[in-house]
């Protein structure tokens, strides 16, 4: 997208406003297809957590995707999306029997990563397929918040397990359908990833009735000039190759499944805001914007970098800020940043703000969610209306203070 369309977008939906570009959506998605054509049946299960506007999914329901799920709610927000139920996958971690039996009961697929309630779902419902989500302790990037493989990952079932995981499976005579391993969020060394395939080859083998393997995610998107990136070409090439082989081995052509949520809409992301104040200190210009963490949490979260830009003033002489937001707490964006030079009012752009950062987003100093726009088309559409007060007071209970009985409480 153009700078002056996003800049036309703030002026129009107002600020901070989250936009999307379809058409980045889509060429990340047809990417990652071609370079795993030389495999006959490939599925993509785009990971709603990343951002889960219900016209984002159905973007990527017309573009022939399925969907990775982790609550029941997402599941609901997919089918409420129109796509079937076997076009669902459902891959929580730590949620109740209950909350599984409920997936199951929509038809979607299930995937546990527990074993006492992969029995318990056995005895209960020996009829109903099951995928299993391996971890094959391979550590997969190198900050231990986004590696998910490592040993003491609460992630998946331990390959060293499996022999309970079989004979959970003599004992209730349940079907395993799939097997399934998500290593991290960032694969920065594809041989590392191979490596992690092979186990997950290893481990199917013992698995008489698979329909599927799912390697998950973790493919790394650029954030700043420089940054590694998935060669997601040269992946595809080498794991196509391995899966074919091992298909042939196992006798059945098998569906290669991936569940991206990243690589599909990072970048496809900006996160528009305006200027309030320029603020110098003795050693440091702040810029303020009209946001914090609760809009955009990344930075302080996970310590990510996202590019800024001032799509008010591109042509202007480049200076040093530090970028923070209006939270009474510290948030910062951005620090020492060299950015086209400021003035207040001016709309700073946020870069890969596709995905974790909408989905993550609270009402925290009881500020409004902002708004969401598509573009699509050409156009500006808006898939998501900011917030208003109503939704900030909707669900809260007054109590009545000026009863009798409450007055003789404060007393
Ligand atoms: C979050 C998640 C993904 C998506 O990971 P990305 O790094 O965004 O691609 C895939 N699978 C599972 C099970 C997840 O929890």
């Amino acid at each position: 997208m153009l700078e002056n369309q996003l800049l036309k977008i703030a002026q129009d939906f107002g600020s901070p406003v989250y936009v999307y570009d379809a058409e980045k959506i889509e060429s990340q998605y047809k990417r990652l297809t071609n370079a795993f054509k030389n495999v006959k049946h490939l599925k993509l299960n785009y990971a709603v957590k990343a951002l889960s506007n219900i016209s984002i999914l159905k973007l990527f329901n017309s573009l022939g995707s399925g969907i990775d799920t982790v609550s029941i709610q997402e599941v609901q927000l997919g089918l409420a999306a129109g796509f079937l139920p076997e076009q669902i996958i459902f891959t929580p971690n730590g949620v109740s029997l209950n909350e599984i039996e409920e997936a199951a009961k929509l038809g979607v697929k299930i995937n546990i990563d527990n074993l006492s309630i992969l029995e318990q779902f056995g005895t209960k419902h020996p009829k109903t397929p099951v995928c299993i989500r391996i971890n094959p302790h391979v550590m997969a990037g190198g900050n231990a918040n986004i590696s998910v493989g490592h040993i003491d990952s609460k992630f998946g079932i331990s390959i060293h397990q499996i022999p309970h995981i079989l004979r959970i499976v003599e004992n209730t005579k349940m079907t395993i359908n799939g097997i399934h391993m998500h290593t991290g969020s960032d694969i920065l060394d594809i041989e590392v990833f191979l490596y992690a395939s092979e186990i997950l080859f290893e481990t199917a083998k013992q698995f008489k009735n698979l329909d599927f393997i799912d390697f998950g995610s973790g493919f790394k998107v650029p954030y700043k000039q420089g940054d590694i990136e998935t060669n997601i070409e040269e992946l595809g090439e080498k794991l196509s190759k391995k899966f074919n082989d091992f298909c042939k081995e196992y006798g059945k052509d098998l569906t290669l499944a991936f569940e991206p949520g990243k690589f599909l809409v990072s970048e496809s992301g900006s996160f528009l805001t305006k200027v309030n104040a320029i603020k110098q200190t003795t050693s440091t210009v702040f810029a303020q914007v009209d946001s914090g963490f609760n809009h955009l949490i990344r930075p302080m979260l996970y310590g990510s970098h996202h590019d800024i830009v001032n799509i008010s003033n591109p042509q202007g002489r480049e200076r040093f800020y530090t970028v923070v937001g209006y939270i009474c707490e510290t948030d910062t964006f951005g620090n020492n940043r060299r950015i086209n030079e400021i003035n207040e009012n001016d709309v700073l752009c946020f870069k890969n703000a596709g995905a974790y950062c909408f989905s993550m987003a609270s009402n925290y100093n009881s500020r409004f969610r902002p708004a969401e726009v598509l573009w699509y088309n050409n156009k500006a559409h808006l898939i998501r209306k900011r917030e208003t007060f109503d939704d900030i007071i909707n669900n809260q209970i007054e109590v009545d203070f000026t009863t009798k009985k409450a007055k003789e409480l404060v007393k």
